[in-house]
């Protein structure tokens, strides 16, 4: 069974259509990257996945369950898709390790102690155990972005999703970011990863999209799209990137 399946998919916003028809499919333990030019609908497909956007036709379903469902299916898909975007999105007021802890409590009903003990793992295999107690202002913009990976991951989900997890960091702070990456793929957690980190995404990728104006224009292997681009489109984003 897919993980996530689209079956023309339209997603518009007010008379503007973003998403013009998407159908895709992908299986468990797949890599897929995610890559296109500013405004082509990247953002909203990965959205659309764990539902933070209502499609407006076809359908869309992950792990077994419609977007289309009841609000429990709904919670039910937020529970399997985590989600890391662009900006941290961590809670300021509260420390790396409560952050942590706070969606395995209020979402799958853990007890306190559990979450703390579970946290602290994710912590240490994000490489931040040291740093439990510090709020996110006191912490580099590479080690928030693991804290948010923890985050994600504590919640145990099935499928991981990143909406340009090192497009807000400093150059010399995306490798610790790309590396917990590369372990989670490794591990054989599917993921859909947006980025232009392109480098990346021809070493850990299993698979590269390459979306266009609310299509997905290519789909297939990255090595071979990165190194003979099958249009002029492909081409001139990479130039425009690399
Ligand atoms: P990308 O991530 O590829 O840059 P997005 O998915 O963010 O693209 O956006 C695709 C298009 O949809 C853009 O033209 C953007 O302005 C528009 N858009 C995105 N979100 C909204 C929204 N909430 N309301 C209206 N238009 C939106
Ligand atoms: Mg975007």
């Amino acid at each position: 069974m897919s993980m996530v399946q689209f079956s023309d998919v339209v997603k518009r916003f007010g008379d503007f259509q973003v998403l013009k028809g998407i159908n895709l499919s992908i299986d468990p333990g797949e890599i897929v990257f995610l890559v296109g030019p500013s405004g082509s609908g990247k953002s909203t497909l990965l959205r659309c996945i764990n539902v933070l956007e209502t499609i407006n036709e076809g359908d869309l379903v992950v792990d077994g369950i419609s977007v289309r469902g009841s609000r429990r299916d709904i919670r039910q898909i937020r529970l399997e898709a985590g989600m890391v975007f662009q900006q941290f999105n961590l809670f300021p007021h509260l420390t790396a390790l409560e952050n942590v802890m706070f969606g395995p409590i209020k979402a799958r009903g853990v007890s306190r102690a559990e979450a703390r003990e579970l946290a602290q793992d994710l912590l240490r295999k994000v490489g931040l155990e040291e740093r439990g107690g510090h709020r996110p202002s006191q912490l580099s913009g590479g080690q928030q972005q693991r804290v948010a990976i923890a985050r994600a991951l504590a919640i145990k989900p099935r499928l991981m999703l990143f909406d340009e997890p090192t497009s807000a960091l400093d150059p010399e702070l995306r490798h610790e970011v790309l590396q917990v990456m590369r372990t989670l793929a490794e591990e054989g957690m599917t993921m859909v990863v947006v980025t232009h980190e392109i480098g990346f995404a021809r070493d850990v990728g299993s698979r590269l999209l390459f979306m266009d104006r609310g299509t997905i224009l290519h789909d297939g292997d990255p090595k071979t799209l990165l190194s003979a681009p099958p249009s002029e489109r492909l081409a001139n984003f990479l130039q425009h990137i690399l």
